[in-house]
């Protein structure tokens, strides 16, 4: 293939009507006719995902995982087929392909599968015809056809896989708001706008709640150094760029708050001071596919230890069985479960070297009177867990803390 392929992701707000649909098709048909290639990927319309996963739970309280995915991959697969209809009226030749047909291999966990690989023969043939490819992202299939899909806005981990796997020269992601911001912009008014991110810290704010972008597209992004580009669907102005270096006055201390909701704690109690018991217990859940996250032993003093660790509140279900079972296997005592939390996080690579942030942070925690229940920190990332009654409080303190306030408040984007 000579020329060289860009990728468009538009979000569920993009194409959340007719209306939209078309106002994208209408975007793409202009960036065909400046003479690129162009593969789009989309999600499903407005809060049709949310739709389908409440439709599973009228009809039974615990739909089998892979039923769950046969049905929620389904809204990709509704908005992939409008957005070709919608090219095809605006006359640029367009073929619509859900996850199997575009050669999206992942594992096999359900709701959370990974991208394994993606056999790009297909899309490249299309492309070679001429068509611009509209593909259903969030889903996949496994070696089994088994439909899978990426987890809650995995249509981004589509996209730049996809951009990997063609050599594409720009992943662009069309969203709802304009930028990546200091913070969600729905939650500080005051966010300031980022012109350019590093891969690192934007993989870093992902993680931790900024739900912007998948965390998994960023890290294939900067595994296969893929510019990815947020930008507005409704607005012509460029966005962020997510780049592996920064410009040198781009760099500041902290550069982005960012808060994740409905986390819960697990403490298992009086475990045995002695080799192997954290792999016992921590094994089952990464075999189940389940994050874990602000990983807290006690000191022993007594050769017993108390671990305690996050993980997020839809996965406690499934966890807690596990836990118990390993608590048991190695000897522990008890085993308490909680949920209603939020993790705090501040983030950027300024801060590598800085000292005085963390404390900076603990105090105006401790000054907005949130209490902190648990701490976690990366070199370029503190985490504090708090209630999630005061998560978006906690956010505008930190923001303002920080320096982040812009100087003036923005209406909307
Ligand atoms: P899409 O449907 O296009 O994938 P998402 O809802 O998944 O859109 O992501 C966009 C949303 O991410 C924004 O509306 C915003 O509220 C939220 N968000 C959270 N943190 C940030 C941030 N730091 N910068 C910009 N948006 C953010
Ligand atoms: N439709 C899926 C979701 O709502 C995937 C996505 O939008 O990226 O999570
Ligand atoms: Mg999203």
């Amino acid at each position: 293939m000579t020329a060289r392929v860009i990728i468009q992701k538009y979000g569920g707000t993009s194409v959340g009507t007719p209306a939209r649909i078309r106002k994208v098709a209408a975007r793409i048909a202009e960036t065909v006719r400046e003479g690129e290639r162009v593969v789009v990927v989309v999600s499903a319309m407005g809060q049709t995902t949310d739709q389908l996963i409440a439709l599973a739970h009228r009809v039974t309280a615990s739909p089998p995982a892979r039923e769950l995915d046969m049905l929620v991959a389904n809204g990709e697969t509704i908005s992939a087929p409008l957005l070709a209809m919608c090219l095809a009226a605006l006359g640029v030749p367009a073929i619509s392909l859900t996850g199997l047909q575009a050669g999206v291999r992942t594992s096999g966990h359900h709701s959370k599968a990974r991208i394994r690989a993606v056999e790009t023969d297909r899309l490249r043939a299309e492309l070679e015809a001429g068509r611009v490819c509209v593909v259903a992202g969030f889903q996949g299939v496994t070696e089994d056809l088994e439909i899978t899909t990426l987890g809650r806005g995995g249509s981004d981990t589509t996209a730049v896989a996809l951009a990997a796997a063609l050599n594409a020269s720009v992943c662009e992601i069309y969203t709802d708001v304009d930028a990546i911001y200091s913070a969600d912009p729905r939650v500080v008014k005051r966010a300031r706008r980022i012109e350019h991110i590093s891969y690192e810290e934007m993989l870093e704010m992902a993680a931790v709640g900024a739900r912007v972008l998948h965390p998994r597209a960023v890290e294939i992004g900067q595994l296969y150094s893929i510019p990815i580009h947020v930008r507005s669907s409704f607005k012509k102005r460029p966005g962020t760029m997510i780049v592996a270096e920064l410009p040198m006055e781009e760099r500041s201390r902290v550069r982005g708050v960012a808060h994740e909701t409905d986390i819960a704690k697990v403490t298992i109690v009086g475990v045995p001071d002695r080799p192997g018991v954290a792999a016992t217990i921590f094994e089952p859940l990464g075999e189940a596919a389940i994050s874990v996250d602000v990983i807290v032993q006690s000191v022993s003093e007594t050769r017993e230890t108390d671990i305690t660790f996050t993980i997020a509140e839809s996965d406690l279900k499934q966890a807690v069985p596990l836990v118990r079972r390993a608590a048991e296997t190695v000897g522990a005592k008890d085993v308490k479960a909680s949920g209603g939390l939020a993790k705090l996080s501040i983030v950027g690579t300024g801060m590598l070297g800085t000292p005085g942030v963390a404390g900076r942070m603990f105090r105006t925690l401790a000054e907005g009177g949130i209490n902190i229940e648990g701490i976690s920190t990366s070199e370029i990332r503190i985490t504090c867990l708090v209630s999630n009654a005061q998560a978006e409080a906690g956010v505008r303190a930190l923001h303002t803390a920080f320096e982040l306030d812009s100087l003036i408040t923005r209406g909307k984007r």
